[in-house]
């Protein structure tokens, strides 16, 4: 096993003809520790498949190095990185046995067959396979097929890291929550480098201990699930997780403070007055509350969500979100909030700034 380490990667596609080249990887510079739970999250196209497949060897980066402890291995070819993959859709051998199928890695190099019926006999144990080891692999569902693709990805030991590229996408609801649970369990078990991709933020903070954020080609911020909930880096981060998303409102600074359409806010994070840029503040709507004495709004919705209800109101023609407890009166009669000092934070062209930062 291996801390996996990327320094200055940058990946662009050749371009169609007469266009320049536009890079899925923006300089990428990410540590992954040797027996770290990552989750990889981001939006469709931001590069998730990309990164994933500069780790694996599929592809070389266009610029930057990548490096094993202290191996570079940018030019390796995959059989030589010791890198499971699981990819979204099944890749399996239709023809074989689920038994072949599982065991195709092992064989492959070289374990012998007492060892191989082992370890199969184990994996298919996990993933619930162990009534279809003699069937073909053709005969399964694609939930099936897909839980051979992540047993092929989970059988070998001696790896550096496997790789799921949202591995779950065609994989019911149900059992998609218990997949997941294995995953992470095997991961306790075995302390193997897990890389997970989703563009689902619930699965990403289930599963990972770290969530690596990515936007338009960049990691904007690798953090806990509370630090990327209370301290997020980026506004991306701000919207992306938490539901619904931060509140962002355009703010003029006053010695530090921010002040929103007249209305000193307090932060707990001031910064200093000499930011050039767009600055904004960002609130989630957990800590945003009703008051006697506030910035007065106008109560545009509410949504009863259960638990909680979701109150959007307006200030001037600014819209923040507020979560508010099921059985809390929304007052009718000039209605005012606040937002909590600690967890007001403030922006300047997307990303934080402020005393917020690095507490
Ligand atoms: P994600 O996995 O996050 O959805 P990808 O890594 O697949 O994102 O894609 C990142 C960007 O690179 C996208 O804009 C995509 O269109 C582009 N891209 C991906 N693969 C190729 C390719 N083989 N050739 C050209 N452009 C590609
Ligand atoms: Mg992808």
């Amino acid at each position: 096993m291996a801390e996996i380490r990327f320094k200055n990667v940058q990946h662009a596609y050749p371009p169609p003809k007469g266009q320049k080249p536009v890079y899925a990887l923006k300089e990428v510079n990410q540590i992954w520790e040797d027996g770290g739970a990552y989750a990889l999250l981001g939006p469709s196209g931001c590069g998730k498949t990309t990164l994933l497949n500069t780790i694996s060897g599929l592809l070389t980066p266009s610029e930057g190095e990548i490096y094993f402890d202290d191996q570079e291995v940018t030019h390796l070819p995959t059989s030589d990185r010791r890198i499971a993959q699981v990819f979204q859709f099944p890749v399996v051998y239709d023809t074989m046995t689920v038994f072949d199928n599982l065991a195709f890695p092992l064989r492959n190099r070289g374990m012998d067959e007492t060892a191989v019926k082992q370890r199969v006999a184990q994996i298919a144990e996990m993933l619930d396979l162990t009534a279809n080891l003699n069937k073909r692999a053709s005969g399964l569902t694609a939930d099936g097929k897909q839980k051979i693709s992540l047993g092929r990805g989970l059988v070998r030991s001696d790896v550096n890291a496997i790789l799921f590229d949202e591995p779950l996408t065609v994989i019911d609801p149900h059992l998609k929550w218990q997949l997941r649970s294995k995953l992470k369990e095997l991961h306790q078990q075995t302390g193997v480098t897990m890389i997970y991709v989703t563009h689902d933020q619930v699965e990403a903070l289930t599963f990972a201990d770290k969530v690596v954020v990515m936007y338009d080609g960049a990691v904007v911020q690798v953090g806990t699930p509370v630090e990327l909930f209370n301290r997020p880096k980026h506004k991306f981060v701000g919207y992306f997780i938490g539901s619904p998303g931060m509140n962002f409102l355009p703010c003029k600074l006053d010695r530090g403070q921010p002040v929103f359409h007249n209305n000193l806010l307090n932060t707990s994070y001031p910064v200093g007055n000499d930011l050039s840029g767009r600055t904004e503040v960002g609130v989630r709507p957990e800590f945003v509350e009703f008051t006697d004495d506030g910035i007065p709004v106008v109560i545009d919705k509410i949504e009863d969500l259960g638990r909680y209800q979701v109150v959007t109101v307006k200030h001037e023609s600014e819209v923040i979100k507020m979560v508010v407890d099921e059985d809390q009166q929304i007052p009718t009669d000039n209605p005012k909030i606040q937002f909590n000092p600690d967890m007001t934070r403030i922006y300047c062209d997307d990303w934080l700034v402020g005393g917020g930062q690095n507490e």
